[in-house]
């Protein structure tokens, strides 16, 4: 089969996610890649191009990475897959035991799953029904954020803020509490950064003073509001909330699946905080972009409230995916974390976040640059039709669209959304490569805008 088969085939047979099918009518199709090395994916003709989103965030060592190929291949030959429930695995040990020691012993418990949404499930299930068998039977609701993105499942859709992905399924949603997004630079309360006083945790206050007897827990993504444009928020932010939640005896969920395994420089991101959440879902890079594996952490609060003689099966959580703790993907895990840990991460990339600091100054000046913002390895260029009055391109001028097409003339997979242009590349980018992918991005930028 040649080029024009496997796509006429992947037409008629696969239908892609967050994809309208119907684009593919035009001259665009989809890329069939069949290898990839490092930052790079080769296509069917030999066409490289640089990997500057992670492949969905999720490849934080390169593709293809040997020894993570090895520990795969190695446990396939001795167990593949085992019933998770009366049996277990080294894999599935060893990496919770390490999970628990990097987090300080802090959270006590790993819950295995199969990705970032699934974890979010769990995490719901679980503090909702942590106050039921703390007989506080009336704390049932959650608050959740404008912009948040907790993965494609209804109970994460539920707590999802982003009207274009959320909205349609609405009527088949559970109510919760939404509060304003931190979106600095569109600030919901009209502060400049330098006057913030967190002003957009005052309705936050408001509601948990009002209601925590309804409340079961806060949901949000720590420092970056990924999928809802890259918006970024300040530490301090998390710790007020921190605070917020053990004066309202509020449970913390903390979304780590886009930023934890060091996406913001350290392990997770709301280290950066000071504080430690009671519940931490993580997925994406936990294996390296490997395999879909999740976990969901939590104290031992919450644990031995489950934990009992179980007279009438109330109190067992009542929660398991067929392909839970995969010993594949926990092994894969494992070697993960061993290389993270060789290659001393956090110091690691100090020097490439700078790169892209540097980097980013070349977009200041540009009269469509709205905003420029970094969290660590994750690092956004907010496009405005008008700088001044921050006003956006219109949706129908497919600004990112048009961008996305520019790169891959390029050679560079950039993948806008809406007006965001942002840069998440697996961690091995050398810093030359971080110049030649910001000036890509910046040329891709200026044939679209002019
Ligand atoms: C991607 C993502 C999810 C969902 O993870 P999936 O593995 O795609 O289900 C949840 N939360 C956040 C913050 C994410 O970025």
């Amino acid at each position: 089969m040649d080029k024009q088969d496997w796509i006429a085939d992947d037409l008629k047979y696969v239908w892609h996610p967050f994809t309208q099918m119907k684009q593919y009518e035009g001259d665009e199709k989809p890329i069939c890649i069949v290898k990839g090395e490092g930052i790079y994916i080769e296509d069917i003709e030999g066409n490289r191009y640089m990997d500057s989103v992670s492949s969905w965030w999720v490849n934080s060592l390169g593709h293809a990475q040997p020894r993570l190929a090895k520990a795969l291949y190695e446990q396939a030959c001795a167990i593949e897959q085992v019933i998770f429930a009366g049996f277990t695995h080294k894999p599935a040990i060893s990496l919770a035991k390490k999970l628990i020691t990097l987090v300080n012993n802090r959270l006590k418990h790993v819950f295995y799953s199969d990705n970032g949404s699934t974890a979010i499930e769990v995490a719901l299930k679980m503090a909702y029904q942590y106050w039921q068998l703390k007989g506080k039977a009336s704390k049932k609701k959650f608050i959740a954020f404008e912009n948040a993105y907790h993965g494609d499942t209804l109970g994460a859709v539920s707590v999802g803020g982003i009207d274009m992905y959320h909205k349609v399924y609405r009527p088949l949603l559970f109510d919760i509490i939404r509060e304003k997004s931190p979106y600095c630079y569109r600030c919901p309360c009209g502060k400049e950064k330098e006057h913030c006083r967190l002003e957009c945790l005052q309705g936050v206050e408001e509601i948990l003073k009002a209601r925590h007897d309804e409340i079961a827990a806060v949901i949000i993504e720590p420092l970056i509001q990924a999928a809802g444009g890259m918006i970024m928020y300040k530490a301090e932010y998390l710790t007020k909330l921190r605070e917020l939640c053990d004066a309202y005896q509020v449970l913390l969920i903390d979304d780590e699946v886009a930023m934890g395994f060091y996406r913001t420089g350290k392990l997770y991101a709301y280290e950066h905080a000071g504080i430690v959440p009671d519940i931490v879902c993580s997925a994406k890079a936990l294996t390296a972009g490997f395999l879909p594996l999740a976990v969901t952490l939590c104290t031992d609060e919450l644990y031995y409230a489950f934990y009992d003689e179980d007279k009438d099966g109330l109190k067992t959580f009542y929660h398991g995916h067929s392909f839970t703790a995969n010993p594949l993907a926990c092994a894969v895990a494992n070697e993960n974390l061993a290389i993270l840990q060789e290659m001393n991460m956090e110091e690691y990339l100090k020097p490439k976040i700078l790169a892209f600091k540097r980097g980013l100054e070349k977009f200041r000046d540009y009269p469509h640059v709205g905003d420029i913002r970094q969290w660590g390895m994750v690092s956004a260029v907010e496009i405005v039709k008008d700088k001044r009055t921050k006003e956006c391109f219109a949706y129908e001028e497919q600004i990112g669209k048009k961008i996305y097409s520019a790169g891959l003339r390029r050679g560079v997979l950039l993948r806008p959304m809406w007006n965001c242009m942002y840069f998440m590349p697996p961690y091995v980018i050398t810093e030359e490569e971080i110049d030649s992918l910001l000036r890509l991005a910046y040329d891709s930028m200026r044939e679209v805008l002019g």
